[in-house]
């Protein structure tokens, strides 16, 4: 990845973090989970309501580094208004972005912002900043 694209990432990250989308609780919802990432002190509270369409809403409440709300940012809009099923899959797959053994190839551009959550790779450290509020919202979603 050339230092271009690492800086683009950077600013889509600090982006989310300055302005996360769907910040806050939400009232009424159907699952919610708490999600906590001790190597880095980051917390999130994921909210959903699911519909008969599947997330209807989807919001959280985070505290951490830019990294981890910045991530939760980008989830809720990458998920809103996808079915329950889709939802899930779309966590499998940034779960394989974010920590599958090969560096992804697949053209990135279509990933819109997530694709700056991939560029997390090249710090391992904080991948697990990355991957928590994915792993809190496969929580709080109605089970299979
Ligand atoms: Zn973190």
């Amino acid at each position: 990845m050339d230092d271009h694209l690492t800086e683009l990432y950077q600013d889509i990250i600090l982006e989310h973090n300055r302005n996360p989308r769907n910040e806050g609780e939400l009232d009424p919802f159907s699952g919610s989970a708490e999600g906590f990432n001790p190597l880095c002190g980051d917390k999130v509270t994921v909210y959903v309501r699911e519909g008969e369409g599947g997330v209807d809403e989807i919001a959280f409440v985070g505290e951490g580094c830019a990294i981890s709300r910045a991530s939760a940012s980008i989830m809720t809009k990458a998920i809103k208004g996808l079915s329950v099923e889709d939802a899930r899959a779309r966590i499998r797959s940034v779960h394989e972005l974010l920590t599958g053994e090969q560096e992804p190839e697949a053209d990135l551009t279509v990933l819109g912002d997530l694709a700056a959550l991939v560029g997390v790779r090249r710090f391992p450290a904080r991948v697990k900043c990355a991957t928590m509020a994915w792993h809190t919202l496969e929580a709080a979603l109605r089970p299979e």
